[in-house]
């Protein structure tokens, strides 16, 4: 692992995010170790090594928590989107705490937050984040199989850790989001999606995968094309899916339409933070 100091530690934020309505993204961390292979963070700018290397590497921003201690005042009351080309929630971050250093120096100014990983090491921070009055953490669970799940997102954590994560901060209190995102084949699509009628989460987003031939995208190329053909898998299924959800009573953000900020919550006069949320 790379270590670096970095010059600023919230960027404006730019494309689908910005659309989305946030103003800024945090990224502790470049690179990433979860590998999973459709990931778009591979082939943006910031990663300035070879998009075959990528899930092989991660640069941790050593300074984070000392940089958002400085710079959170300007992302005060706005819209924060943590984050965009990398997992805040990836090993390294269990033993440099750079995540949780942000999430502490964030409280005091009170952004809109969104975390969004597929590491069940978040609920490690739910003490931080119960502190914060808008706040909302999407996990990513692409799909009911760990036999898919390993295929696509290999050093990524087990689903069933995911959901170990989700529940434990619903049970605190957080509000969670559950990133069905790029939907990878379902195995059990009834099962999988009485479980998410079962849990609610406070959103919901699917995100048909597709094959883009190696291109920028939800894509794995070959091995896409190979596992599609295996499982069965194709864009009738996923509409199937989304239809089957609806039916359970669950409204479906679909794609860019689910990624956006939790409202804003003004604070209670007279209350101070702890207050809040005791
Ligand atoms: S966890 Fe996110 S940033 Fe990391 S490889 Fe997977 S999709 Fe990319």
């Amino acid at each position: 692992m790379d270590l670096i100091e970095s010059r600023s530690i919230f960027s404006p934020a730019t494309g689908f995010i910005r659309r989305g309505g946030f103003a800024w993204t945090c990224n502790p961390y470049v690179g990433c170790t979860f590998s999973c292979v459709y990931c778009y963070a591979a082939f943006l700018p910031q990663n300035r090594r070879p998009v075959e290397d990528w899930g092989r590497w991660v640069t941790a921003k050593t300074n984070a928590a000392a940089l958002a201690g400085k710079q959170a005042p300007k992302v005060a009351g706005q819209a924060v989107y943590l984050s965009s080309v990398t997992d805040p929630y990836q090993p390294a971050e269990r033993s440099l705490f750079l995540t949780r250093g942000i999430l502490e120096a964030l409280v005091p100014h009170q952004p809109r937050l969104t975390i969004q990983t597929r590491g069940p090491l978040v609920a490690r921070d739910t003490d931080v984040l119960r502190q914060f009055r808008s706040v909302r953490v999407n996990v990513s669970i692409p799909t009911d199989s760990e036999r898919v799940r390993v295929r696509f997102e290999p050093k990524a954590p087990p689903l069933a850790k995911r959901w170990d994560a989700v529940r434990e901060l619903r049970a605190a209190g957080v509000p969670v989001g559950v990133c069905v995102t790029p939907t990878l084949p379902v195995e059990d699509a009834a099962g999988f999606a009485r479980h998410l009628a079962e849990f609610r989460p406070d959103v919901l987003v699917c995100q048909d995968f597709h094959d883009a031939d190696g291109k920028f995208g939800a894509d794995t190329g070959e091995a896409a094309r190979a596992l599609l053909a295996e499982v069965g898998w194709g864009p009738a299924d996923y509409r199937a899916f989304v239809d089957r959800l609806s039916g359970e009573g669950l409204t479906v953000y679909e794609g860019e339409a689910g990624f956006f900020p939790p409202p804003a919550v003004e604070a209670a006069p007279g209350r101070g933070l702890i207050d809040d949320v005791a």
